[in-house]
């Protein structure tokens, strides 16, 4: 049986690493905060103390952490990855991080002897624990033939995108788009209310046209009752605008929207929203409205 090792047990990490258990993956969780890796163990996985029992065993490990910093320490420290991780095993990083750190964490991963790919995920909390995430795949060829029967116990839809680092630059992109679609969407909801219109038919129908998304789908219910319960966290995303900002600079492309949607956020989380799911962004339109 593979054994398999989950780093993260989060909003994200810990449905996966459940799915995982009932693919029939052997699966060790690791996490900060130990409820995290007791609620993996009533669902029939093991718990380790620490990244270095956790790994020592793995077939493939999966890091699912917050930012960039917090997989260089996973991978990189003294009770780290590289070090206590079997040779020849293949780490799998599903967070979303810098791909610029992605390709110097994989570099590192195999001077040490492992395989890597980068394989962030979308469709939020309801695709983790449905099993139904979509998962864009950095890295060789037969890295991510390995990957694969892993990744698809927990994604439905799993594209192999080019090489190193190139999982994180799709992500990057989704990361842009949704956060547009999700402002677009607040701001529409803040407008239909400013009319005196029945929120609840107006979605139903632009869902039925052009209009109609995923964010409509999924998140214009909480929007229109103000529950912003996470989800995914303004902190989160406004971390990932970090990151498609410093890429589209980096590679010359204008990202006009995408930066004013990033500083919304940032003004979410200077009115202590961070840890908000992004659809309050809705907060901030409405705050600018006078409402
Ligand atoms: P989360 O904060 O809920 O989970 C992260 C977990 O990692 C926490 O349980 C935390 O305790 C743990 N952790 C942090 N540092 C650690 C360390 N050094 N050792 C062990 N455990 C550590 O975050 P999340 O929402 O699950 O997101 C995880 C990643 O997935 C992020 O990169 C995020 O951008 C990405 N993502 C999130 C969503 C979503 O909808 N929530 C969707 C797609 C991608």
């Amino acid at each position: 049986m593979t054994a398999v090792t989950v780093i993260g047990l989060g909003i994200m990490g810990g449905p996966m690493a459940a799915n995982l258990v009932k693919a029939g993956f052997d699966v060790t969780g690791f996490n900060r905060s130990k409820a995290k890796v007791d609620q993996l163990v009533e669902q029939g996985g093991r718990g380790a103390a620490g990244i270095a029992e956790a790994v020592r065993e793995a077939d493939v490990v999966i890091t699912m952490l917050p930012d960039s910093p917090d997989v260089e320490e996973v991978v990189l420290g003294a009770d780290g990855i590289l070090a206590h991780a079997p040779t020849g095993s293949l780490w799998i990083d599903a967070s979303t991080i810098r791909p610029d750190v992605s390709v110097r964490l994989a570099q590192a991963a195999a001077a040490q002897g492992l395989r890597a790919v980068d394989a962030p995920v979308s469709g939020g909390e309801s695709g983790a624990i449905e099993a139904s995430l979509s998962i864009m795949v950095g890295g060789g060829g037969a890295e991510f033939e390995a990957a694969r029967p892993v990744l698809e116990a927990v994604g439905s839809t799993v594209v192999h995108v080019g090489p190193t680092g190139s999982g994180q630059t799709v992500k990057a992109a989704n990361q842009l788009i949704v956060a547009g679609t999700i402002e677009l969407v607040a701001e529409a909801i803040v407008f239909l209310e400013a009319h005196g219109v029945d929120t609840e038919a107006a979605v139903k129908v632009l869902a039925g046209g052009l209009a109609g998304n995923r964010i409509l789908d999924r998140k214009a219910a909480g929007m229109r009752a103000r529950t912003f319960q996470p989800g995914f966290r303004i902190d989160l995303h406004h971390k990932d605008m970090g990151i498609v900002t410093a890429a589209a600079r980096e590679a010359g492309v204008a990202i006009p929207l995408g930066a004013a949607v990033a500083q919304l956020m940032a003004a979410a989380r200077a009115q202590g929203h961070g840890n908000l799911d992004h659809s309050a962004l809705l907060l901030i339109v409405e705050q600018l409205s006078g409402r």
